[in-house]
C-alpha cells in the first residue's frame, strides 16, 4: 500500500485502553497514516467494517484488544479487506501470536504498511464466532463472576478470589463429540484457533490459524485448584499429543458439539457469553471463510541465530553468567 493513502482506524473513542495504552499519543504523531471513524458500538462497529471493505477498502484499522478485533473481524471475514491491528487492549493474544506484539503501534504499522498478509481461520460456537480461544467450564465461570469493578480493584488478584469461590461449586460433566463419533467427557473444554491461551506462552503448540483445523484440549479434573495446574503446565510446556497426561486429551478437529449434565457456563475470547441448559448443545464450526490480516514481514533468522534465540539456550547462558559471578 502507497506509504501515503491514509487507512481507515476505527476507534471507540470512550475507551480508556486508548489512553492507557499510549495510543491516542501515539496517533497524535501519525495524523497523516490514518483516517480515525468514531463507532459508538461493537454493533457499529462491525457494520463499519463490512461497509469499508465493501466500498474497496484494502486494509480495515482497528484499535482495541481481542474482543474489539473479533468485531472488527466479523464485518471483514471472506472480503479481500486486511485487518489492521492497533493492539492496545489488556492482553492482546491474538496480535502477540501474529509478531505485531502488544501496544507494539510502530510494528503495527509497518505491517499493513509492508506486503506480508496471514489467512486466519474462524471458528464458531453457535453462530458466534471468536478470535483466538474458546473456554467450557470453570475457566467461564470464574470471568463470568468478575465484576469490572472487582477487576478494578483487585487487578490480577479477582482472579484468584474469584477462582476460590468456584473452586468449592460442583462442576458439571461435558461431553465433548467429535466428527467421528468419540465421545470425551470432561470438566473443562479449551478451544484454541491459535497456540496462545494468553500472554506469550503457548498452549496448544501444534496449533495454526490456517490448517483448518481447531485444537481442542479437554481435561477430566474434578479439583479446580489441580485443573489450574494442569493447565498451567500445559501452558508452560505446550501441549502436544505425546507430553500430556491420562486426564487430558488434544485432538484438531473441523467441528464438534459440547453439552453437560448441568448448566455449563462459556466464554469466548476472555468474555463469559452464555450459559447452557443441561442437555442444550453448542455446535462449533468453521466459518466457510476465512479472515485475512496484515502481519509482520518474516523476520529473516540464519540458523544460529533461532537456536541463540531458544530459550533453553537463554536460560543457559544466564545459569552460565550466574556461574561465572559465584566463582
Ligand atoms: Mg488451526
Amino acid at each position: 500500500m502507497d506509504a501515503l493513502t491514509p487507512i481507515p482506524l476505527l476507534i471507540n473513542p470512550k475507551a480508556g485502553s486508548l489512553f492507557r495504552s499510549g495510543l491516542k499519543a501515539w496517533l497524535d504523531d501519525h495524523r497523516a497514516d490514518f483516517r480515525v471513524i468514531p463507532t459508538k458500538s461493537a454493533e457499529a462497529l462491525t457494520a463499519k467494517a463490512a461497509e469499508l471493505a465493501a466500498a474497496g477498502e484494502s486494509i480495515v484499522a482497528v484499535a482495541g484488544g481481542d474482543g474489539t478485533l473479533m468485531h472488527a473481524a466479523k464485518g471483514l471475514v471472506g472480503t479481500p479487506g486486511a485487518l489492521g491491528i492497533l493492539p492496545c487492549g489488556t492482553m492482546n493474544v491474538f496480535a502477540r501470536e501474529l509478531g505485531i506484539g502488544s501496544r507494539r503501534f510502530d510494528v503495527a504499522l509497518q505491517a499493513m504498511r509492508g506486503a506480508a498478509r496471514q489467512q486466519v481461520d474462524i471458528f464458531a460456537v453457535n453462530g458466534r464466532p471468536f478470535l483466538q480461544l474458546a473456554g467450557f467450564g470453570p475457566d467461564a465461570a470464574i470471568i463470568k463472576r468478575i465484576t469490572p469493578k472487582l477487576k478494578k480493584h483487585l487487578g490480577a488478584a479477582a482472579h484468584v478470589v474469584t477462582a476460590v469461590k468456584v473452586a468449592v461449586e460442583r462442576h458439571a460433566t461435558i461431553t465433548l463429540t467429535l466428527p467421528d463419533g468419540e465421545q470425551i467427557s470432561a470438566t473443562q473444554v479449551i478451544l484454541g484457533n491459535g497456540k496462545r491461551y494468553g500472554g506469550e506462552a503457548h498452549l496448544f503448540a501444534d496449533a495454526r490459524y490456517d490448517d483448518g483445523l481447531l485444537d481442542v484440549a479437554a481435561i477430566q479434573m474434578e479439583s479446580v485448584g489441580i485443573l489450574y495446574e494442569v493447565i498451567n503446565y500445559m501452558v508452560q510446556n505446550g501441549a502436544t499429543e505425546k507430553n500430556t497426561n491420562d486426564f487430558t486429551k488434544l485432538r484438531q478437529v473441523t467441528s464438534c458439539d459440547i453439552t453437560a449434565d448441568a448448566k455449563l457456563p462459556y466464554q469466548l475470547d476472555g468474555d463469559y457469553v452464555a450459559t447452557l441448559r443441561p442437555g442444550e448443545v453448542a455446535h462449533i464450526e468453521k466459518l466457510p471463510d476465512t479472515l485475512t490480516v496484515c502481519v509482520p514481514d518474516a523476520p529473516v533468522l540464519t540458523p544460529m541465530a533461532r537456536l541463540l534465540a531458544h530459550p533453553m539456550v537463554e536460560a543457559l547462558r544466564e545459569r552460565i553468567e550466574a556461574l561465572k559471578e559465584e566463582l
